[in-house]
């Protein structure tokens, strides 16, 4: 018997917004580096925890009944005070914790929660490519249209930012810078004189800019100057930034906005759908840890510099072309002075080949073939894990 009709073909469970972004090549590299015993420099998170005092913070909280029930919306008062002072002590930007400062779900919910609650169906959003991989997808839940200005490897080493294409990107339609700098993957850090070029276009075509700020204190060459803190700039940015590279405490998830009173309550207006409230402990213990002395701060960049020039020279000595990074924890490499030029097959095979797991840099593009060259490698590790990774790069 043959049936009538054919049935239709079934629906897709995912839904089209998030159709592209199946699973993430950090699970794949991940598996990968478990079932090879490869070392995995693919991942961004540090394999130490951060200040002893911090960790006792948080015990005390949690001992103490502080947090263990829903925080208030915004977050605890003394996080966000604590907050308040730290973008006044280090930037000289004043903000009241009381409707200036927003308490989230780590970074990744602030980009959430910002995209959802500035960007309407159709509007046009520009991120710099390469870009964090959570921005494609807020873009895309929000209905925005995602527009990548390129970040290119210059000869004196580093990934540069067009102003020109920029300039270009902007059109009636764009509503939304989302910049980031310190830059991931790249490690670029915008300089002072980029950053004001771009505050004048902000100001020229009335954007509205979320910057994500959170390897704020993880600056190796040169300084991080907030966006927000140009003429112009205040009442027009979501200033992001988060606990966990500041203080090696990834798995708690405490980040924050801080921007006007308006966009501060539009970014709410969204995150109290997503998580109302989280981490309500550990937002008492990060209210501790901004407050350590200038030299956590100092000395946390300085041990990461050290790391960043170890396993730059490594990757050096192996055959790369190192893209030195001036922030972050990440350094892109250039394959091709490998003779290769395929950075996907590159990291499936490098684990099998030296025991080393790194994130193929096309994951981050829309233009895959501008990034396909590029791999990533974190140097957010212990010394002797990089020592030893630099040890089986040499087999290359
Ligand atoms: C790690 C990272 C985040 C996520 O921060 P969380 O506080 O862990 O959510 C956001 N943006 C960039 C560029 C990152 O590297």
């Amino acid at each position: 018997m043959t049936p009538m009709t054919s049935a239709p073909p079934p629906r897709p469970l995912l839904n089209r917004r998030l159709a592209e972004f199946g699973t993430t090549i950090f699970a794949e590299m991940s598996a990968l580096a478990l079932s090879t015993g490869a070392i995995n420099l693919g991942q961004g998170f540090p394999d130490t925890d951060g200040p002893e005092e911090v960790r006792e913070a948080a015990v005390r909280a949690l001992r103490d009944g502080r947090g263990n029930q829903y925080p208030p919306g915004p977050g605890v008062p003394e996080l966000r005070t604590a907050i308040a002072a730290h973008q006044e002590r280090t930037y000289g930007l004043a903000y009241d914790p009381d409707t200036e400062v927003l308490v989230t779900a780590g970074a990744t919910e602030a980009i959430a929660a910002s995209l959802l609650a500035l960007v309407e169906p159709g509007d046009e959003v520009i991120a710099l490519e390469p870009y964090y991989d959570s921005y494609a997808a807020s873009i895309a839940l929000a209905g925005g249209k995602r527009v990548p200005v390129t970040l290119r490897p210059s000869t004196e080493g580093g990934f540069h930012l067009d102003l020109d294409e920029l300039r270009a990107a902007v059109t009636d339609r764009t509503r939304l810078l989302l910049l980031n700098t310190p830059h991931n993957p790249t490690g670029t850090v915008l300089s002072r004189e980029e950053l004001a070029a771009i505050a004048a276009i902000a100001v020229e075509r009335d954007l509205l800019v979320v910057t994500d700020e959170v390897y704020e204190h993880l600056v190796f060459d040169g300084e991080h100057v907030p966006l927000a803190s140009f003429p112009g700039m205040r009442e027009r940015t979501v200033t992001i930034s988060s606990a966990g590279k500041t203080f090696s405490f990834t798995g708690w998830k405490v980040g924050w906005v801080t921007g006007s009173p308006a966009l501060v309550a539009a970014v709410r207006s969204a995150k109290q759908f997503l998580t109302y409230v989280s981490a309500g402990p550990f937002q008492y213990a990060i209210a501790e840890a901004l407050a350590l002395p200038e030299s956590y701060f100092t000395g946390l960049r300085d041990d990461l510099r050290a790391k960043r020039d170890l396993l730059a020279a490594g990757l050096t000595d192996a055959g790369l072309t190192v893209h030195r990074p001036a922030g972050t924890y990440f350094i892109t490499t250039d394959i091709r002075s490998l003779g290769e030029s395929d950075g996907f097959a590159f990291c499936r095979s490098l684990p099998e080949r030296v025991g080393v797991v790194a994130i193929p840099n096309a994951v981050f593009y829309d233009h895959k073939d501008e990034g396909a060259p590029f791999v990533r490698f974190a140097f957010c590790k212990q010394v002797p894990v990089l020592e030893e990774a630099v040890a089986r790069l040499k087999r290359l």
